[in-house]
């Protein structure tokens, strides 16, 4: 339905504070936090839970960081068996997400340990993954306080590795606010921020039976959570083949009309024209194309630098690229850390090896862990990318200014539509190509990283993303029943 005013233009509201990584009672605390032993992780359901048990390596070092014991099929059927929409009224809902927001802030010093050791990282990373899980339990908090609105019933939701606890608990708390059951399966490789985030929900009181974890493979636990007829929706946020095999398997298996809210991949470019600042430019293409390792969805992956002021702007990218200090994600100084597994690092690696000739600069790999050296390759243009390379891997390209509109052409031609950037202090032609690029989120002479709950909603379209967009304001409508004379239009 219509969204009230109220909630789009909102009440008072703050962001997180964060944490200040200069102050030296906050290193304090996570110095301590780092000597704590991470709890092994299990599924948290209402039934004797039962499965296999693994290690859960650290992509840094190998080292085991604690085991998971991963749903088996059973374990899977009795907590759908289980789970019950949370039907406690919307205020008490909402007052029960904040005090979680407020346990996720005292609990900084473990949530940073889990996420460097489990996930590879960095502390600013971390800083900026807990502010934002702590926004969306807040945010969907006061969205939906005042809502009267029936739920649609149990939403499966299917998170990646690479924000393992702020997609995590932003599609949980937006599924709970609206008054749904969960079923939650985090990625095979950070079952360990999940557990600990589940635990603090259901410690805010959240009832188990309105929320459930289930670790374990997409395959197994992630196929059966979405090809259960009792599943009232599903949302998703991943690779784009895996979210089409999610749709498959709804058609197949759930009613007709159930909501796949899927958040998905990216080939996200930027341009970069003669008039732009050269030192602001450079500055936003290291952080969009290497912090996290480039792996954000919204990272930029193809950059197209004007031909005349090109090879100025290239030195000086090689130069700021040679500053950067890869290592330890733990090491305050860190700005890159490992890829998330071995895996993910041959593959990059072998990506890499394949466009030898392509290199523009590269630097060198520290010689354990799972690293990936941030890495310019030469293409004539976004046709050359094969498909996202989830790491930090940059893409250049040179243009001249005739030739803007059809690169602005190829890039939407790709098809998908998440994050573009733009450098240009001409104020008609950011007009003129933010109208015409097709994205859903757009950064002018800035970073291309990062959103910002409550006031720069993200998300995509295209093959990037069925909306509503994350941390805004038409994002919890989906997890609603459709208001009667919706349904049909939803149906058909
Ligand atoms: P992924 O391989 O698609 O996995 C995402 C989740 O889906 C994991 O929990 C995975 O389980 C599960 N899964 C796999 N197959 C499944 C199936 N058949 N049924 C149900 N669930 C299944 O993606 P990822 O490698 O974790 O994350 C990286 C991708 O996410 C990139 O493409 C990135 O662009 C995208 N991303 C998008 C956004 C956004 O907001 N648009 C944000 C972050 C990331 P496993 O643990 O077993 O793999």
């Amino acid at each position: 339905g219509l969204v009230h005013p109220a909630r789009l233009f909102g009440t008072a509201r703050e962001n997180a504070r964060g944490w200040d990584l200069s102050d030296e009672s906050v290193l304090a605390e996570i110095d301590r936090a780092r000597a704590v032993a991470i709890p092994d992780a299990r599924p948290l359901t209402l039934s004797e839970p039962g499965g296999k048990t693994r290690p859960v390596t650290n992509p840094a070092t190998g080292e085991t960081v604690a085991t998971v014991t991963e749903a088996d099929p059973e374990t899977v059927a009795r907590a759908l068996d289980d789970a019950r929409p949370w039907s406690a009224p919307a205020a008490e809902r909402a007052a029960v997400l904040r005090r979680a927001a407020d346990l996720y802030e005292a609990q900084y010093g473990a949530f940073f340990a889990i996420l460097g050791r489990e996930a590879g990282k960095t502390l600013p990373d971390a800083v900026g993954e807990l502010r934002e899980a702590v926004d969306f339990l807040r945010y969907y908090a006061q969205q939906g306080e005042d809502d009267p609105r029936p739920p649609r019933g149990l939403f499966t939701a299917i998170s990646p590795w690479n924000f393992p606890l702020a997609i995590f608990t932003g599609q949980i708390a937006a599924a709970l606010m609206a008054g749904n059951g969960v079923l939650a399966k985090p990625a095979e490789q950070t079952p360990l921020v999940a557990f600990r985030a589940v635990e603090l929900l259901h410690e805010a009181g959240v009832p188990r039976e309105a929320l459930q974890l289930l670790p374990g493979r997409g395959s197994t636990v992630g196929a059966a959570l979405t090809a259960d007829p009792r599943v009232a929706g599903v949302v998703f946020t991943g690779s784009t083949d895996t979210a089409k095999r999610i749709a498959r398997s709804m058609a197949d298996h759930l009613e007709p009309g159930t909501p796949l809210i899927a958040e998905t991949g990216g080939l996200n470019a930027m341009i970069v024209d003669s008039t732009a600042l050269p030192e602001q430019a450079v500055r936003d293409i290291v952080a969009s194309s290497f912090q996290s390792a480039g792996q954000r969805c919204s990272a930029l992956r193809c950059l197209y630098l004007q031909e005349d002021s090109a090879p100025h702007v290239l030195d000086m990218l090689k130069g700021a690229m040679d500053e950067l200090a890869l290592g330890d994600p733990w090491h305050i100084a860190t700005d890159v850390g490992p890829v998330i597994d071995a895996e993910a690092c041959n593959e990059i690696s072998d990506y890499i090896a394949k466009k030898s000739n392509a290199v523009l600069h590269r630097l060198a790999t520290p010689e354990t862990g799972t690293f990936v050296a941030p890495t310019l390759l030469k293409v004539s243009g976004i046709n050359d990318l094969e498909r996202e390379i989830f790491g930090p891997v940059l893409h250049v390209a040179t243009f001249r200014a005739r030739d803007l509109q059809k690169i602005v052409a190829q890039i939407n031609a790709r098809g998908f539509g998440l994050t573009f950037g733009l450098h240009s202090r001409i104020d008609d032609r950011v007009q003129t190509v933010s109208e015409a690029v097709h994205v859903g989120n757009i950064y002018v002479n800035r970073n291309q990283i990062g959103a910002v709950v409550g006031s720069q909603p993200f998300g995509g379209e295209g093959l990037s993303g069925t909306g509503p967009k994350a941390g805004g304001p038409l994002y919890l409508d989906r997890f609603f029943a459709p208001e009667p004379g919706f349904a049909e239009a939803e149906r058909f």
